[in-house]
């Protein structure tokens, strides 16, 4: 199997297919991940080809479900939804995990309740700053009144 060799000279297409696995015939990229034996007609994927290709046949799939039946690693997969490489639509199963709380997300990083607790540390600690370092002059920091709380519920 080359499948561990062309890391180095194929780097640009991961897990992309060098040599038909039913003849050793050239293959020609036909699209969409997916390469055809000139030879036999065989069709070699590469990992979005994989990946695709599962998800059309398992559309409720989830992230391991697909990881391990391609055997696409999940960081992979990850990367190629980060790309926009793979949609994920509404009746697509493919998520994503939040990075702080592991919950299943559609997009992005984190799901909206740990944005929302990033984003408040965030600016906590901007205000933390600020009042470590007050801006000199006019009450650039004083008391806005309740009206700048944001509902966290
Ligand atoms: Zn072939
Ligand atoms: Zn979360």
């Amino acid at each position: 199997m080359a499948e561990f060799n062309d890391r180095e000279t194929r780097s640009v297409i991961p897990g992309m297919p060098v040599r038909c696995t039913e003849c050793e015939g050239q293959l020609k990229y036909r699209g969409l991940g997916q390469y055809v034996c000139t030879d036999c007609g065989n069709i070699e994927m590469d990992d979005y080809g994989k990946v695709r290709y599962y998800l059309e046949k398992h559309p409720g799939a989830n992230q391991r479900d697909v990881s391990i039946a391609t055997g696409v690693p999940a960081a992979r997969i990850r990367q190629l939804l980060l790309d926009e490489r793979i949609e994920i639509t509404a009746a697509s199963g493919l998520f994503l995990n939040c990075e702080m709380c592991g919950k299943a997300i559609r997009s992005g990083v984190r799901c909206p309740e740990c944005e929302q607790k990033y984003q408040n540390k965030l600016e906590q600690e901007r205000r933390a700053n600020k009042a470590k370092n007050p801006i000199s002059g006019h009450a650039a920091i004083g008391p806005k009144g309740p009206g700048e709380m944001r509902f966290l519920k």
